[in-house]
């Protein structure tokens, strides 16, 4: 039996003793899972079993060294773990731009001092982080930002606002892009900096979108205050970092998506039997079972290119240029499928509340009003476009 296979049987043994038997099938595909944070809410016992199990094994984490409390495992090795938690559909024990954005980032740019200030409080759910990038006139144009930090001492005083902040107004910490001199070009002069969230001068102020929820802030900065030693890489030169950090973010949007198409087709192929009919069978609607099996045929390609990148990236290495290719699809993707949802619904996806409409139509009418934002977080598709023409083809 390989090293590997020995992996499997007892990475199965354990989990079958710790995955709680309430969680198994809970999977929804999405960012279901405990957030952590200095707020942090269990939604059940169960889930806070899963956690405790996961933490204590490095496994929220599993490719981080074992010296901030990771789980020191190979990429095979975790691609094990994630299949086996995969089998029994369970939710992930813990999700957060710590770990997909921030963590990723400090592990390839800060120092060790950073490193033991920050990761181990990730692995274990104690700090929850937003991602201060986008201002209200610098999105795609993302280097043209204005929020400012003056030195003073061994501090920055920060002034300016941020603008669709998600979940700003749960998060402890915020990893910011601030302007810290007027550079030579836009991109010169901008520090990427940590910044505690818990003092009176940053404040948050929910935005509704157009789902009903509120996932995302303004943040404003009225001379708040940040150490300057949570200056991740060089002063003025933050860009570097910024974008390395995109990379992480685009990987993790493609890897969501992922992750959704499991059990997805399945859904839809219910949904389908259920408002067009037959129970069994062939679907009634040929049109419609056309469109079903080509979703199932873009997924399975989807997924293999996943795959394919993955395989070729070192474990726990940055991913290349490839991150925008499966963001792009990934979430292209994903709004297709939700497209095929409302058209299988049909007038039963119009519903907003009330007891006319099921309670799963009413989530699929949000999701599908969710995901017209997909595009455009983590940088639109045209800007993804942008750079897969000019860095993944070469083109002029
Ligand atoms: C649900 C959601 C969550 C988000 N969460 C966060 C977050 O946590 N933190 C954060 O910092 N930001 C977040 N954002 C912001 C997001 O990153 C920006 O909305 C995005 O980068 C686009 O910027 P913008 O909205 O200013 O649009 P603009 O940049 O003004 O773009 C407007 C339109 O012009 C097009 N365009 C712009 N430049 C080009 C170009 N060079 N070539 C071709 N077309 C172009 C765009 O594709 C778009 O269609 C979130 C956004 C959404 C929708």
């Amino acid at each position: 039996m390989s090293g590997l296979d020995t992996f499997r049987k007892e990475t199965r043994a354990w989990l079958s003793q710790n995955a709680p038997e309430g969680l198994r099938g809970a999977a929804d595909g999405l960012f279901n899972g405990y957030w952590g944070g200095r707020h942090g809410e269990f939604e059940s016992d169960d889930q806070r079993r899963w956690f405790d199990a996961m933490v204590q094994r490095g496994w929220t984490a599993p490719t981080w060294p074992t010296e901030y409390g990771g789980g020191g495992l190979s990429g095979e090795q975790a691609r094990v773990l994630e299949s086996e938690i995969r089998r029994l559909k369970m939710p992930p024990a813990l999700v957060g731009f710590g770990l997909v954005m921030i963590g990723p980032t400090l592990l390839e740019f800060g120092t060790d001092a950073q490193k033991r200030e920050h990761l181990p409080a990730i692995i274990a759910g104690q700090i929850r982080w937003c991602q201060g990038y986008s201002e209200p006139n610098s999105g795609s144009d993302l280097a043209s930002l204005q929020t400012q930090a003056v030195r003073d001492g061994d501090r920055y005083v920060v002034t300016g606002q941020k603008i669709w902040t998600s979940y700003a107004e749960k998060a402890d910490w915020i990893f910011a892009l601030v302007r810290t001199r007027q550079g030579a070009t836009k991109h010169d002069g901008i520090t990427f900096l940590l910044i505690d969230m818990a003092q009176d001068s940053v404040t948050t102020k929910p935005i509704k979108l157009i789902s009903g929820s509120s996932p995302f802030c303004e943040v404003f900065f009225d001379q708040a205050h940040a150490d300057a030693r949570q200056v991740i890489g060089q002063e003025h030169q933050g860009w570097a970092v910024a974008k390395a950090l995109l990379q992480h973010e685009r990987t993790m949007v493609g890897e969501l998506f992922a992750r959704a198409i499991t059990g997805g087709q399945e859904a839809l192929v219910t949904k389908a039997r259920r408002h067009i009919g037959p129970e069994t069978g062939r679907l009634a609607d040929a049109g419609l079972r056309d469109d079903i099996a080509q979703n199932a045929m873009d997924e399975a390609a989807f997924m293999l290119t996943l795959k394919r990148i993955r395989d070729n990236a070192k474990a726990g290495g940055r991913p290349g240029m490839e991150s925008s290719i499966l963001k792009v699809y990934g979430t292209e993707l994903n709004q297709r499928r939700q497209d095929l949802a409302m058209r299988i619904a049909g007038p039963e996806a119009l519903g907003w509340e009330g007891d006319g409409f099921a309670a799963d139509d009413l989530q699929w009418t949000r999701d599908w009003l969710r995901s017209r934002g997909n595009t455009i977080e983590g940088g639109t598709s045209e800007v993804q476009l942008n750079i897969i023409a000019k860095r993944v083809l070469g083109l002029p």
